[in-house]
């Protein structure tokens, strides 16, 4: 299997391709060199676009769920048939291991799956009224939804926003990454072979500020729903703002972790250093800041660093690889940067912190007694970077935890249920996970506080973002 060009735009019903459009080059992370040029949307197919989701919001919210649901299955059935060819291309342009590709893959497969059969849950509610009389609460879809998502889940983040619109009856118009076209476009065709129709589901690429600020001024579109950074959901929701549109933002986090001293230790450190560098860290909930008890400091930080050893990094595609390249040039300089500063601030660097000579990688990284005047410290590195930092006490530990504007994940490791119980209180996050990593899946809320955003995706929370309610009171 090889990397496939056949991508583009796909608007109202057909896939546009170059024809003299302005494009962007999609690079192999794992090796620098360029796989293909993507077509860039004008202002003029954003317009076709949008023309086209109003006609397809209207016949697709008239569809009966049970049909909806019918043809949101058979996406998910065509997902799973087609799984390791589109995570061939997910590895190619993103830079994940295959293991990690496949997983994604068909994570998607699961959420069109589940929001297919939850859509058909939305049941609203019946008010209490004197005899004869009746008032009801309808949940009713938003109407066309405008999606951004990253390059880090390209296919995932994609399908989390699009499985949820359809199932609860908006149209949709995606915009994933520019990094990953030939991904996101497999699975669109899985979209439009599961038989959504044309103007329902649509995918543009094109210069991300051009595209937001266009669809997001159109009164057609009802809903926005970005996951990305906070300065770029900051900006989206100042825009959003001006046609009171409803939003749904999944920003960035800096995730602590709380090491007990009466945790299962082996469990923790073997668990943290796998999850620290699963998507070489580029995740908005990895373990980042690991807070550690003093009586377990040195061992968690001395086994933690000792496994990150054993990492074998190398290109996505290659049996044996455990962590990937970064997924574009920007990551590597980024976390150089943020490395550099804290250990000239005086955090030890137990292993890690170079770049790879080819491609964009960057080795597993561990820094421990990392000051709170690092900059890593306060901004998300969004790479393979761990921090580790010893505490005393339970209150000690959650004000560190909670010390940051992030409020998305946050994990504890300890054996005492009372303890875990106050520290799940405490978190000030949307997720918390105790004694594990595993924290994503479609039935629940995924979400955060603070500046991390706010709305959720996945589980009933995450449908009901798509709906507005309508109150019916009848004398
Ligand atoms: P960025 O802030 O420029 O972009 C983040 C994402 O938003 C990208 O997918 C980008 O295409 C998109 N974007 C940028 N400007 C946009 C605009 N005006 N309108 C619509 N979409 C826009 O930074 P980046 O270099 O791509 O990523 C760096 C940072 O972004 C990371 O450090 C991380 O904090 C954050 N990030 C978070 C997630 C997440 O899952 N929450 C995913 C990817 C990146």
């Amino acid at each position: 299997m090889s990397y496939t060009t056949d991508f583009g735009l796909y608007i109202d019903g057909s896939w546009r391709t170059g024809e003299g459009r302005d494009t962007h080059s999609v690079i192999n992370p794992a090796t620098g060199e360029t796989l293909a040029e993507l077509p860039l949307a004008t202002t003029a197919d954003l317009d076709e676009a949008l023309a086209a989701t109003a006609k397809g919001f209207a016949q697709w919210r008239a569809v009966d769920v049970n049909a909806r649901a019918a043809i949101l299955h058979k996406v998910a059935d065509h997902i799973r048939e087609r799984a390791e060819t589109i995570a061939v291309l997910l590895t190619t342009e993103q830079g994940k291991p295959i293991a990690e590709a496949r997983t994604e893959v068909l994570s998607c497969a699961a959420q069109f799956d589940y929001f297919a059969e939850e859509a058909k849950r939305s049941y609203g509610r019946v008010l209490v009224r004197p005899k004869g009389q009746r008032a009801v609460v309808l949940k009713q879809p938003v109407g066309p939804v405008a999606a951004f998502s990253p390059w880090n889940f390209p296919v995932n983040l994609m399908c989390k926003k699009m499985a949820a619109a359809l199932a609860a009856g908006c149209s949709i118009i995606a915009k994933p990454p520019e990094e990953t076209p030939a991904s996101t476009s497999a699975i669109m065709q899985c979209v439009i072979d599961g038989g959504v129709p044309g103007n329902v589901a649509q995918l543009v690429y094109g210069v991300p500020d051009m595209v937001s600020r266009h669809l997001i001024a159109s009164p057609i579109i009802r809903k926005v729903s970005f996951t990305g950074s906070v300065p770029v959901g900051k900006h989206l929701l100042k825009l959003a703002a001006d046609g009171v549109k409803r939003t749904t933002m999944e920003l960035g986090g800096h995730a602590p972790v709380l090491i007990f001293d009466d945790c299962d230790l082996e469990k923790a450190i073997s668990l943290s250093a796998t999850t620290k560098f699963r998507n070489a860290g580029q995740v908005c909930i990895s373990p980042t800041r690991f807070y550690v008890q003093e009586g377990v400091y040195d061992r968690f930080v001395a086994g933690f660093a000792a496994r990150t050893k054993q990492i074998q990094v190398g290109n996505g595609l290659d049996a044996g690889t455990v962590m990937g390249p970064l997924a574009n040039a920007r990551r590597p300089s980024a976390i150089a940067a943020l490395v550099e500063d804290a250990t000239s601030k005086g955090a030890n660097l137990l292993t890690g912190g170079s770049r790879g000579n080819h491609g964009f990688f960057f080795t597993p990284t561990v820094l421990s007694d990392v000051p709170l005047s690092a900059k890593v410290m306060d901004d998300e590195p969004f790479g393979p970077v761990a921090l580790m930092r010893p505490f005393k006490t339970l209150d000690e530990a959650i004000e560190q935890a909670n010390r940051l504007p992030f409020g998305l994940a946050a994990y504890a490791f300890t054996e005492n249920a009372r303890q875990a119980n106050l520290v799940a209180d405490a978190l000030d996050t949307g997720m918390v996970g105790l004694n594990s990593f595993v924290i994503s899946m479609p039935d629940a809320p995924f979400g955060g506080v603070k500046e991390s955003g706010f709305g959720s995706e996945g589980g009933p929370e995450g449908l009901d973002s798509y709906y507005v309610t309508k109150a019916v009171h009848q004398y």
